[in-house]
């Protein structure tokens, strides 16, 4: 119990005593007096009887201290106390957990009055307080306030959806129940709780739009090989060049089929693991290595000059799982040979700390995705402490506007090119996804008719 608190009980203690000791000593002083005048007893007896009196009380004022006087009351008021701090760390907690919660929650007394509302909920509604202000002023969506008032008028839970209003319209759900006081307080209260479906609503969406343009992809070769089979078993049935001809394209529709299939479940499967952490490490100058021994025959194929340096003698190992870095290593690869002129010059670069700056001079460059400061400064590392893989090419170039929209899944800039060089249009959506999951930063920068790199971040595994 806290000091003060304690002496102000032992002086009130010793107050209440010395009263009743005066009380006493003129009571008793009184009756000696009316006993005398009365007659009834010796003067001696009684003014003896009155000292012994005095004496008794004096001992018991002198010998026990005020402590002895106020324990019973102390005692008391330490119960309550630990009842009320024990009430008290169960609200801190409770407050505690709603202060965290990355939900938006509001707390409405009987009026509609915002008596809590927590720092998700402040800052969905873009203001810095909001306790004490009338809940319709605060979030400006009726339907959610007609829910609240119906709550407080002591009617069913209630879940509604609704649109935030403002530059980027959000879709939300808000679940409003009523808190009941208890001890005796029966002025409900409401809890307003809110979740953002906009993302949720975006994936589907994106879920469904993506099922949709995989189906329309796959239609086209399908359609083909069904048209060149009737065909074969029609008008071409005795002509055998025709027929050759035929399955030739046939076998290479079938092929890029396989190829789409392939890229859709490999994306699929990266996309199932991107919440869980690589764990594997790895040396991503090896790597690129060996991707490019790999492909080696394909750079053979097409005439392309493939050339590797390794930045400096710091370590490139980075916390990975290698089989997707290598599939991103070489879809990059395979793009800038496919689309970096004809024969293709490529230099692959690794090493720590940011990616050179490829184009330093001249006519301005373009850029999309994770420059090597932000990935940085998301990692809550230095430059310093990242890894690179930096692909480049020195063919064509791409546009500034398609830049942005390389790694959306079937987005080509060329569908003919794309297709005639056996493109899916999923590659940079695979390394995109990859590099999610690995934590990383993906950046595209080209110059028209200065090539384009394509630059992996990555952070050192210590
Ligand atoms: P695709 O299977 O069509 O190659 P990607 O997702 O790998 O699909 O690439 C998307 C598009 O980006 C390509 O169709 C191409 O137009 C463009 N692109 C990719 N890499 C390069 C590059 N190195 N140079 C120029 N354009 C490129």
């Amino acid at each position: 119990m806290q000091e003060d608190l304690a002496t102000l009980i032992r002086n009130t203690a010793a107050q209440v005593r010395a009263r009743d000791f005066m009380w006493a000593v003129g009571i008793s002083a009184g009756v000696c007096a009316a006993l005398l005048i009365a007659g009834l007893a010796d003067w001696r007896i009684v003014l003896l009887t009155w000292l012994a009196f005095l004496a008794a009380l004096a001992v018991r004022y002198r010998f026990s201290s005020g402590r002895v006087w106020a324990a019973p009351v102390q005692r008391i008021i330490e119960t309550e106390l630990n009842v009320q701090e024990a009430e008290l760390a169960r609200l801190r907690m409770v407050h505690g957990v709603a202060r965290v919660l990355p939900e938006p929650l509001f707390i409405l007394d009987a009026d509609g009055i915002v008596e809590h509302a927590n720092p998700a909920a402040l800052d969905m509604v873009g203001l810095s307080e909001a306790t004490g202000k009338h809940f319709a002023s605060v979030l400006r969506a009726p339907i959610v306030f007609d829910a609240a008032e119906n709550v407080l008028a002591g009617k069913e839970p209630e879940s509604v959806e609704f649109t935030t209003p403002g530059a980027v319209e959000r879709t939300c759900r808000a679940y409003i129940a009523p808190i009941d006081p208890g001890g005796g307080n029966d002025r409900l209260r409401a809890l307003v709780f809110i979740r953002d479906l906009t993302t949720e609503r975006r994936l589907e969406q994106m879920r469904a739009d993506f099922i949709a343009s995989a189906s329309h992809e796959l239609r086209t070769p399908l359609a083909s090989v069904l048209g060149f089979i009737e065909t074969l078993r029609g008008h071409a049935k005795d002509d055998p060049e025709a027929q050759e001809k035929f399955l030739t394209v046939m076998q290479s529709q079938a092929e890029r089929m396989q190829r789409l299939v392939a890229d859709l479940m490999s994306l699929s499967r990266i996309e199932l693991n991107e919440h869980v952490p690589p764990r594997e490490r790895v040396d991503l100058s090896e790597l690129a290595q060996d991707v490019m021994e790999s492909l080696s025959p394909l750079f053979e194929a097409a005439g392309a000059i493939v050339d590797f340096t390794k930045g400096d003698d710091a370590g490139t190992e980075i916390r990975a799982d290698r089989d997707e870095v290598f599939q991103a290593i070489q879809n990059l690869l395979d793009n800038a040979v496919k689309y970096g002129g004809d024969p293709a010059m490529v230099k692959v670069t690794v090493g720590r700390g940011p990616a050179p700056t490829p184009f330093t001079d001249g006519a301005p460059a373009h850029r999309a995705g994770d420059s090597a400061e932000q990935v940085a400064a998301r990692l809550g590392v230095s430059v310093g402490e990242l890894v690179y893989v930096q692909i480049r090419d020195f063919g064509p170039g791409i546009e500034r506007a398609d830049l942005p929209r390389l790694t959306e899944r079937f987005y080509r800039v060329n569908i003919e090119r794309s297709r005639k060089s056996g493109g899916t249009g999923l590659g940079l959506a695979i390394v995109k996804h990859i590099m999610n999951r690995h934590k990383g930063g993906f950046q595209i920068e080209s110059r028209l008719a200065g090539g384009t790199v394509f630059a992996c971040h990555f952070q050192h595994a210590q």
